[in-house]
């Protein structure tokens, strides 16, 4: 079972929500605004009491809240270093939404109107994944059982860094460096390219399932996260290059 929260205003969509989630064999929270997201996610103090922080699998994130909106919430959890897996509400048509929500530290997103089998589908595979990455944290031997012959697609060492897709965890020297699902999907990409030109529509379409005609500049954004935590100095990469006028390129190994 799994402990769910849905963040949500609109009280007919979160009940709707909370009924086929415990209909699910789920436990669901709602918070109907941000800051008491929030508030439930990081402990709050406030008028002489102290909450304690409540430990969820997955979070159900409308971006369209009062207050706070949903791409200050998930900044704010992951600038509090909460991992929790966030599937973002978004409206639809507006696939600059989608890119603000993966900037912001979405895992994944559904456009609004949505079909209720369609989120417990989304919900499930975040869900699953987190799964996989508490077996690859607890043992380095446990894994999904639908990868189990793909090992080498799991960790990927580069020039003194290793990626693990698993536990989605860059390390860099000493350091251990937690991705969201998007960040580690987008390095996947690029690893899987490695040292071809990588449009930046083939990251929309490929990362991002997105077809539509969008302003790609969003993804610029995820590049220059994604420089400072693999690059030595971010202002001159030697890994993630910048093909001018097309996309990126990824370099293992670059030859100094
Ligand atoms: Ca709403």
């Amino acid at each position: 079972m799994s402990h769910v929260l849905i963040v949500e205003d609109e009280a007919h969509l979160a009940n709707g929500l909370r009924f086929n989630l415990e209909a699910e064999g789920h436990s669901v929270e709602v918070a109907g605004d941000g800051e008491t997201a929030l508030d439930r996610l990081l402990g709050a103090s406030g008028d002489g009491k102290k909450a304690r922080p409540v430990a969820f699998d997955a979070v159900v994130l409308d971006v369209m809240l009062p207050g706070k909106d949903g791409f200050t919430v998930a900044a704010e959890l992951r600038a509090a270093k909460n991992y929790v897996p966030v599937l973002m509400l978004t409206a639809r048509g507006r696939p600059e939404d989608v890119l603000k929500g993966f900037a912001s530290g979405a895992d994944d997103y559904l456009p609004k109107p949505f079909e209720l089998p369609i989120l417990l589908a989304r919900l499930q595979g975040l869900l699953r994944r987190r799964e996989w990455s508490r077996m690859g944290q607890s043992s380095e031997l446990a894994k999904p059982p639908s990868a189990a012959n793909s090992q080498e697609d799991d960790i990927f060492s580069f020039d003194g860094r290793t990626l693990d897709f698993r536990t989605l965890q860059l390390r860099v020297n000493a350091n251990t460096i937690q991705l969201t699902l998007m960040e580690a999907e987008l390095l996947r990409h690029l690893v899987r390219n490695s040292g071809r030109v990588v449009s930046r529509k083939s990251i929309l379409e490929e990362v991002w399932g997105l077809h539509e005609d969008t302003d790609t500049r969003a993804i610029d954004n995820f590049i220059v996260r994604l420089r400072r935590y693999i690059e030595d100095d971010p202002a001159e990469p030697a890994h993630l290059l910048t093909v001018r006028g097309v996309g990126y390129r990824f370099v293992p190994e670059p030859a100094d």
